[in-house]
């Protein structure tokens, strides 16, 4: 079965052939899958939508290497340098800013929160990718890359100020936006905080920005140019080159970066590469939502991953959580949805976890190649929905949906392939039951429903109301038993 994955570049869903496998890629020659991740810049708390992200960068690595049993190598970036209050090209670097506001080097900002991404990922059971390059370490490369840019004559430089891309030389640039181009245009003039005058056109980006005389940066670099420091975009297509080569099977991000970051790194790179497509899938995926709306702190309309798995819900049930929701559809957030995910995967861990993995399929890594050891054609019933949904794009809501309906009639083969899935693919413990965490329902909940149940007493029925709401609104429930209260998460 072939996996069809949905790429950006062409707007449609395609069938996957690795490089190494297209009789139009000749060189160099490749024996593994090139996936690059955009990864965040380390300079404040993961949010839902950093987490998606590691959420579908992993899917996608682990639907290729432990699916379909292609080598891989899986590359995504700390962005640790240079990044702006906002997405254009004025602003302070957020490193700096937080450098000065906490008395500490820049460095070690991202350091600590390196740190803590990392261990992020890790609880969610997130496998390390192969390489996970800082910004930093590759200027170097980028002051060469850059510099090829400037050789070949498609850059124009703003005395004292920038050094800039001239994107209406580019006859394909914003190729990734599509029909969305003149939208996107516009969002982008709309949001110049500053009248970019200098600029020839407002989709310029800059290159390089020659460090200020009168201010000493922490993230300047020395260069033939002069004290300077880098744009945004340049970094990854350097990391990337550096890794997977000039040329590579899969780039991944939100899509977010689709407009700006994604756009400015194809216009780069195909032009100091020399290939077309410079990569050959573009893979986004949507965002998160809170209660349909876009996650805003000022709203009031917002949590954050590490809130939700403090005070209710664990990595596994997050990780889960994920995996309900096709990662091209917007992921929406709200008490019910995270509930129900946590109690579906309850429900699955209690029909699973009595069940015991034969060692059947101990030899074959791959799922897909499950098929050819199969005894029976009832079995493959199971087997092939699976593959079906994974191959539709990783329509993993599909892939649940099918374990739900097929675990009544579980055989010695079933529970083997889905302990093959689960420890490749889903890695959500179904088969281990002693992870079914005890909820503890803090004292100041069991206190407010004592209180109700006085109030009750007293035919106080609105404080009894208002106690029953704050209850909810911290995400439990009260239920009236004939001697007293449940309280349930
Ligand atoms: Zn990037």
């Amino acid at each position: 079965m072939k996996l069809k994955i949905y790429n950006t570049l062409t707007r449609s869903k395609e069938d996957f052939i690795p490089l190494m496998e297209d009789p139009n890629y000749h060189w160099p020659k490749k024996d593994f899958v090139g996936i690059y991740s955009c990864w965040p810049t380390v300079y404040s708390m993961p949010h839902f939508g950093n987490v998606r992200a590691w959420f579908t960068a992993d899917l996608i690595r682990n639907t290729i290497k432990y699916i379909l049993w292609y080598k891989t190598i899986m590359v995504s970036n700390f962005t640790d340098v240079w990044h702006l209050v906002w997405d254009g090209d004025e602003g302070e670097d957020k490193l700096e800013k937080w450098s000065r506001i906490d008395w500490i080097s820049a460095r070690d900002v991202a350091k600590r929160y390196e740190e803590i991404y990392t261990k992020f990922f890790q609880d969610l059971n997130i496998s390390p990718f192969d390489y996970t390059p800082r910004a930093t370490e590759s200027i170097d490369d980028q002051i060469k890359f850059i510099q090829d840019i400037e050789s070949k004559w498609y850059t124009y430089t703003v005395p004292w100020d920038w050094i800039y891309m001239d994107t209406s030389s580019i006859s394909d640039y914003g190729k990734l936006l599509w029909a969305n181009y003149k939208k996107a245009l516009d969002w982008i003039q709309a949001g110049e905080r500053v009248d970019l005058w200098w600029k020839k056109n407002p989709t310029d980006f800059a290159l390089w920005k020659f460090s200020p005389t009168d201010e000493k940066r922490q993230m300047e670099r020395d260069s033939p140019r002069g004290i300077w420091f880098p744009g945004r975009h340049s970094e990854c297509c350097v990391m990337s080159s550096n890794h997977l080569w000039s040329q590579f099977d899969i780039h991944h991000g939100w899509v977010d970066l689709i407009p700006i970051h994604h756009t400015n790194e194809i216009a780069q790179s195909e032009l100091v590469f020399w290939n077309q497509p410079r990569v050959k899938y573009r893979m986004h995926n949507e965002f998160v939502l809170m209660n349909g709306k876009k996650m805003s702190k000022s709203d009031w309309n917002s949590v954050s991953p590490q809130e939700v798995i403090d005070k209710w819900y664990s990595y596994l049930d997050m990780r889960f959580f994920f995996f309900t929701t096709h990662y091209r559809t917007f992921f929406d957030f709200t008490r019910d949805s995270i509930q129900q995910a946590q109690n579906t995967r309850r429900n699955l861990v209690k029909k699973i976890s009595k069940l015991k993995p034969s060692n059947l399929f101990d030899d074959i890594q791959s799922f897909n190649q499950i098929e050819d050891k199969l005894k029976s054609e009832i079995w493959k019933k199971f087997r092939t929905p699976i593959m079906e949904a994974v191959c539709d794009d990783i329509n993993t809501p599909q892939v649940i949906s099918t374990i739900n309906s097929y675990i009544g009639e579980a055989n010695e083969e079933i529970v083997a392939m889905l302990y093959r899935l689960e420890i490749n693919f889903l890695k959500v413990w179904l088969f281990d039951s002693m992870e079914e965490e005890k909820i503890e329902i803090p004292q100041e909940i069991v206190n407010l429903a004592q209180q109700r149940i006085q109030a009750k007493k007293d035919k106080n029925y609105a404080l009894a109301d208002e106690l029953r709401n704050k209850i909810q609104e911290a995400w439990y429930k009260i239920k009236d038993t004939p001697e007293w209260f449940e309280i349930s998460k």
